[in-house]
């Protein structure tokens, strides 16, 4: 259900399988009143929550924004080895993003998507 303030467009994606937990992907007019954040991801709710903007600045928001929802997922433990912050992004991002894409092709049709 859609709430006063909230649009999920025509054919955006609703939800987003990261690791073994499913966000739901709200697009929204009203963020926080007093910060001017573009996205947000909140993961005790399992929530991604995108301003409504041009369509190609939603697309990067929203990769953005499930760049930090993997790194939270898969952050967690570097390999061996592996222990430099930037090795361990990368690492997350790797294996995150990797899972991300294979689960969710409405994500990627959507960020692939030529726009109008
Ligand atoms: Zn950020």
């Amino acid at each position: 259900m859609v709430k006063p303030g909230q649009t999920n467009g025509p054919s955006r994606p609703l939800s987003v399988k990261v690791g073994p937990f499913i966000y739901k992907i709200t697009y929204r007019e009203d963020m926080d009143p007093f910060r001017e954040f573009c996205g947000m991801s909140h993961h005790d709710d399992l929530e991604i929550w995108i301003k409504i903007s041009d369509e190609v600045k939603m697309k990067e928001i929203m990769t953005h924004e499930l760049m930090h929802t993997i790194i939270h997922i898969y952050g967690g433990s570097p390999p061996d080895g592996a222990d430099l912050p930037q090795e361990r992004t990368v690492n997350a991002l790797g294996f995150g993003w990797l899972q991300v894409m294979q689960d969710n092709p409405q994500i990627v049709e959507y960020l692939t998507r030529e726009v109008d």
